[in-house]
């Protein structure tokens, strides 16, 4: 019998080079394109689980952070108690990062090798080390659904010699977190397997993706991430201080090269004008802390722009958030008392504005599905587009 995949992937829409399509997980299938809330210490902030499920958010995936849960509560509560998908109570997809972003963006407190990244502690200041097997041990601890490998980001504005460097290890790294992953699926260290009709009952590893702005390196970095061989290819290193231009002059480029027939993942990607954007290149999933993290600030994602709850101009607004939304958030509650338990310092202002927030950019990306699948994609996209241009965002 031929060797089952972890995940399946199937397009059924393509408009340009936007894809509309079904990634099934062993958890579930979602359809693509995707945004997945980011959870990071096994929660989307001020959101809870029953709400992502709902029909208002109906969030299929969403993201765990391995640096994170690694370091605190620790492997070893995450294994006890069965994984992370029974640690947190969430039965849906769960996508683990693989660590390198986060120890990366610890500056000077990291130093790289070839053999891992060694840094202290952010939550006890005790030296710790990350490697590619590291990283896999970790996340098969955590069981998640897809994996990602453990790579090396250079700065936005790297210059060509040390970019080529670090893609050069991200590929070293690659090779090792491929050969870690299978051999700890031989080993069964995943928490998670779970064995439904046509798959694996697996993990899936995704590949990235590196060499910042400079093309050439983003051709060969996919290349040989492509050789090695990967269930999904994300690409990395975007959004990390270099102009927007030039992140989507590497999207138009290298998302098209990319395997057709694998998912495509811009890691930490960005506003909803973003999300549809990178769509229209060939992009088919996403992540990014906007939603929640500017929720809790007093910062709302509408059709027409940004709305900052803080302004005195919406003391006495009747109107909801955002008034083409539908969601729980809209349906009930106007500005001025969301403005209202924002400026008393109320709990309640970060839930309801990450909930708007959240359902704001699911919603665009059904809306993004729709549209391909009924061939409908590009007015989708000038429409959205005017909309928040007639705003000035
Ligand atoms: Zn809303």
């Amino acid at each position: 019998m031929a060797k089952l995949p972890p995940t399946k992937f199937h397009i059924q829409a393509q408009s340009g080079e936007a894809r509309a399509g079904v990634l099934t997980t062993r958890r579930g299938q979602i359809e693509t394109p995707v945004f997945m809330p980011v959870g990071t210490a096994g929660t989307v902030k001020g959101t809870r689980f029953e709400e992502l499920e709902s029909a208002d958010l109906d969030a299929r995936i969403i993201l765990g952070n391995t640096y994170h849960l690694w370091l605190r509560p620790g492997i070893d509560v995450i294994s006890s108690a069965g994984g992370l998908h029974r640690f947190i109570g969430w039965d849906r997809a769960l996508l683990t990062d693989s660590g390198g972003f986060q120890v990366w963006s610890l500056g000077a407190l990291r130093k790289i090798t070839e053999e891992g990244t060694e840094f202290r502690s952010h939550v006890d200041g005790s030296l710790k080390f990350l490697s590619p097997e590291v990283s896999m041990e970790v996340q098969a601890a955590l069981g998640s659904d897809i994996v990602m490998v453990f790579d090396e980001c250079a700065p936005g504005k790297a210059g060509h010699e040390e970019t080529e460097r670090s893609m050069n290890l991200t590929t070293r790294w690659a090779k090792r977190s491929r050969d870690a992953f299978d051999r700890l699926q031989r080993d069964s260290a995943d928490t998670g397997r779970l064995e439904i009709e046509g798959l694996s009952g697996q993990q899936a590893l995704f590949g990235i993706v590196q060499g910042a702005s400079h093309l050439d390196l983003r051709r060969q970095s996919l290349e040989q991430t492509v050789e090695i061989g990967f269930d999904g290819y994300a690409i990395g290193g975007l959004s990390v201080g270099e102009e927007k231009s030039v992140m989507f002059d590497v999207i138009d480029d290298i998302a098209p090269r990319m395997p057709r027939d694998s998912p495509r993942y811009l890691m930490g990607v960005g506003t909803p004008a973003d999300l549809v954007e990178a769509v229209a290149r060939g992009i088919d999933m996403f992540d990014c802390v906007l939603p929640t993290r500017n929720g809790r600030t007093g910062q709302a994602f509408t059709s027409h722009g940004k709305l900052n709850i803080k302004n005195a101009q919406w003391t006495n607004d009747s109107r909801p958030l955002d008034e083409s939304c539908r969601c729980s958030v809209c349906r009930r509650h106007s500005r001025a008392y969301l403005r209202h338990l924002y400026m008393s310092g109320e709990m309640l202002a970060s839930i309801l504005l990450t909930h708007h927030n959240l359902a704001f950019f699911l919603d665009t990306m059904r809306g993004v599905r729709q549209s391909i699948r009924s061939g409908d994609f590009p007015i989708f996209r000038r429409e959205f587009t005017e909309r928040l241009d007639a705003n000035g965002e």
